[in-house]
């Protein structure tokens, strides 16, 4: 399979060039030349498959010849025996239409180890014997921090820098990056916000000071093969409800774009996926740009889902590349267009293709309070403020034929946000056993301002040069 740049610039990659590189060396993001389908036989017949095995299947095409099918389930095996629950990802019915999917049951407690214990093993796999090393560079709003540490901490070949925006990030979160006490894990916390962060380390990449030195690689869902391994649950959950024979729609709380891309993946590999709900909270661009076609950016307002205060939605670059006829040169120039004005327009083609799959909804601190009760009082459920807004707007959703189950990603355990849950129901969740001492473990960071010239100066000091 060979992996092409959404601004057309880029030169085409095989799978292990696109998951070391992260970011294409012309700002794009890398995708596959085509969809791999699955026809509906073949999907039923994956059809109570083991987790591992399921994730195997659906990568297969993506992966090639990149590596052997007996070594990737060799590598899903290790990746998902990690998970404290067998299932890894399990669903959980809350009334006759509605639906959780746990995807928080990884060591770090949110879905983004479903991809990172992955992708960690991915980096391992492909550096081994050959004289590289590898310098991730991260930017965080909580989650991806701790899932990217957890996966490559102590791992030989790689350093790791994660950015997190100070302050703004909850204090499970921090800990759980900072208590990471491995040599080659570096956080840092910068003044400013989560997209100030991802600012610099997309200018990190496009640095020929920094890229000369450093072979830098991305963790962020910018990184493909992480949406790739999140195509798997969409698979595993709308299997068990019945697909390919049953149609399932999806509520999916969104910041980066990158979960519900993968959702948008599942549908064009040809699991028959009704709707996607793209959920944000206050900060609202995706909502704006999939109901008005009006893509623009202003300034983050903190919320209690802070993994979704976000406002440039890197992922969403795949979709409308996607959409509007894979043209890369006409997708750079628009992209340009945004990085020099913080706005655009989307196309009519891209805002037709988008209607055909995608619905949105916002919620505010109201509407996410409010799912976290109902879930705790009409269901027993206790969820995290992320989970609740694509709750809310999966209870919201309209349109949607009788027999359509409705699958809400639950995308952090709720003791991950525990004073936001405390406040919407009165209860406080505890902390699994599997990270109970976190509060009790030395922290280890440097604060640095938002200013890149610092934050490049700080990686080059301390990261390994390239062979
Ligand atoms: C990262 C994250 C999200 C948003 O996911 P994207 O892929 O960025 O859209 C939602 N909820 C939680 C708990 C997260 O960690």
């Amino acid at each position: 399979m060979e992996y092409v740049s959404t601004r057309g610039a880029a030169p085409a990659l095989d799978f292990r060039g696109a998951t070391l590189a992260g970011l294409a060396s012309d700002g794009g993001l890398y995708l596959p030349r085509e969809w791999p389908r699955f026809s509906a036989d073949e999907i039923a017949a994956m059809a109570g498959l083991p987790y591992a095995e399921l994730a195997a299947r659906i990568m297969q095409p993506f992966i090639g010849d990149a590596i052997a099918p007996e070594r990737l389930r060799e590598l899903t095996a290790a990746a998902y025996g990690r998970f404290a629950h067998a299932a890894v990802t399990p669903l959980v019915q809350l009334d006759e239409r509605q639906w959780l999917l746990e995807l928080f049951h990884g060591p770090t407690l949110a879905f983004k180890d479903v991809a990172l214990q992955f992708l960690g093993l991915l980096f391992e796999e492909f550096l081994r014997g050959v004289d590289d090393h590898l310098t991730i560079v991260g930017a965080t709003s909580g989650d991806t921090g701790s899932a990217a540490i957890d996966a490559v901490a102590g791992r030989a070949g790689i350093d790791i820098f994660m950015l997190h925006p100070r302050g703004r990030i909850s204090d499970v979160q921090r800990r759980q990056m900072t208590t990471v006490l491995a040599d080659n894990v570096h956080n840092v916390a910068i003044e400013g916000s989560f997209d100030d962060a991802q600012a610099f380390v997309k200018r990190m990449f496009n640095d020929p000071a920094m890229a000369g030195r450093f072979h830098l690689s991305a963790v962020n869902s910018i990184n493909w093969a992480r949406l790739m391994a999140q195509v798997v649950y969409y698979f595993a959950s709308a299997l068990q409800l019945g697909a390919p024979s049953r149609r399932v729609a999806f509520s999916v709380p969104t910041g980066n774009f990158g979960d519900v891309f993968a959702g948008y993946v599942a549908a064009r590999m040809g699991l028959p996926v009704e709707r996607l709900f793209v959920a944000t909270n206050v900060n609202d661009i995706l909502h704006r740009a999939l109901s008005s076609g009006d893509y623009s950016a202003s300034t983050v307002t903190p919320t209690a889902a802070p993994s979704m205060d976000i406002q440039v939605s890197s992922n969403f670059e795949r979709l409308l590349f996607d959409l509007g006829g894979r043209n890369g040169a006409a997708l750079a120039e628009q992209m340009a267009g945004f990085e020099a004005t913080g706005a655009m327009r989307l196309t009519n083609a891209q805002r037709e293709g988008a209607a055909a799959l995608f619905a949105s909804a916002r919620a505010d601190a109201d509407d996410m309070a409010g799912a976290m009760r109902w879930a705790f009082e009409a269901t027993g459920q206790v969820i995290d403020p992320h989970t609740a807004i694509g709750l809310h707007a999966a209870r919201k959703a309209e349109g949607l034929g009788a027999s359509v189950p409705i699958v809400t990603l639950a995308t952090a355990h709720p003791a991950k946000f525990g004073d936001a849950v405390e406040r919407a129901t009165g209860l406080r969740p505890s902390l699994p056993a599997r990270v109970g001492d976190l509060f009790e473990r030395a922290e280890r960071c440097s604060d640095l301002p938002g200013d890149y010239a610092a934050v490049a100066d700080f990686v080059a000091a301390h990261a390994t040069r390239q062979a």
